[in-house]
């Protein structure tokens, strides 16, 4: 048998899992594109081996821990979150000979539950409070933390590991993979992690880019871009997006604007973007690819935007794509063209 070229393993592969985070596609969105006159693409971030963006954070956040010495093998990471930071963190700490505690508030889509406890993390169900309530799921991650000896706290929110993943990986990808050519970048925030890092990488390359929060009803953060108040109204049903408070990782992101979209936009453009790209993605995905279209049209004809494809559908489809859920919910999709723009 001829021996295995040594020049087939890459460096990505010697690493494991790990290793396998990022560098991931940018899409591009022919059929919007072309009904919008401008160029819409999407960083495929569902395409991470857990699944969302949020492995680039846990990784990120992991290493970081790694180099300043706070984390050895057998060593314990607790985390509260919606769900994806836990499962990247979950399997690189798999891969790393970490153990994981996840605390999550009961309001999450089933699916994401499921995952976590399948790849062995001890998983802590909370009921959802409010923030400012000491039950909230951030406020338990902490005291868990604090209970078990030698674990240490990830806290996504206030941890800028997190943000700095994106400022190294996230920014400088899609600036290769565009050439520079870009006009403007479009992202909601869960933690702020992704659009202040990315935004930080491209406003250094040119700070002509326009860098865009895309914002659910409920969070804060739209009026506080357009009048530097924090002020929220209305609700949505968008899992790991919109924050009431201003935390270390949105603080200092170079954000030039904010646009809102409401959950029935982001459902039509969820069921449009399977039906008519072939993209089954999560809500967050939908609703930044409908506020980058919107964006777009603000923009000359032939600009280019990208966006943030943050996790797949699989991982709510007993929610946005489910009828029943959907008809529940009131928020059952009809257009047939992409009218509800
Ligand atoms: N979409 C989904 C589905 C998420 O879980 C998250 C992270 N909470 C985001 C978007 C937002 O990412 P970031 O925390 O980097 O702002």
């Amino acid at each position: 048998m001829p021996n295995p070229s040594p020049t087939v393993v890459s460096t990505a592969a010697s690493a494991g899992f790990v290793g396998a985070i990022g560098n991931t596609p940018l899409i591009a969105l022919p059929k919007l594109s072309a009904a919008l006159g401008r160029t819409i693409l999407g960083k495929a971030e569902f395409l991470n081996p857990g699944g969302s963006v949020k492995d680039r954070a846990a990784r990120g956040i992991i290493e970081d821990f790694e180099a300043r010495g706070l984390l050895a093998p057998g060593g314990v990471v607790v985390e509260g979150t919606a769900g994806n930071t836990g499962i990247g963190l979950t399997l690189v700490g798999n891969a790393r000979g970490y153990r994981t505690i996840i605390v999550m508030p009961d309001d999450q889509a089933p699916e994401k539950y499921g995952l976590l406890r399948t790849y062995g993390a001890d998983l802590r169900v909370v009921p959802s409070a409010p923030y400012t309530n000491d039950a909230n799921y951030y406020h338990e991650a902490r005291r868990v933390a604090e209970a078990t000896p030698g674990a240490v706290w990830a806290n996504q929110f206030e941890n800028t590991a997190n943000r700095d993943a994106h400022e190294r990986t996230t920014g400088p990808e899609i600036i290769a993979q565009t050439g520079g050519a870009l006009d403007a970048f479009v992202a909601a925030a869960g933690t702020g992690g992704t659009i202040a890092g990315v935004g930080r990488a491209l406003k250094a390359y040119d700070p002509k880019i326009r860098v865009v929060l895309a914002d659910p009803y409920g969070s804060a953060l739209f009026s506080y871009v357009k009048t530097g108040e924090l002020a929220a109204d209305g609700d949505s049903n968008a899992e790991g997006i919109g924050i009431k408070r201003i935390v270390a990782n949105f603080k200092d992101a170079p954000v030039d604007d904010a646009l809102r979209v409401d959950d029935r936009t982001l459902t039509e453009m969820a069921h449009w973007l399977v039906r008519e790209e072939g993209l089954f993605v999560g809500g967050s995905a939908a609703l930044n690819v409908a506020a980058a279209a919107r964006y777009a049209r603000t923009l000359p004809a032939g600009s280019t935007v990208v966006t943030v494809l943050c996790d797949g559908g699989d991982r709510y489809r007993s929610r946005l794509y489910d009828a029943e859920w959907l008809r529940e919910n009131d928020v059952v999709p009809q257009a047939t063209d992409l009218s509800f723009l």
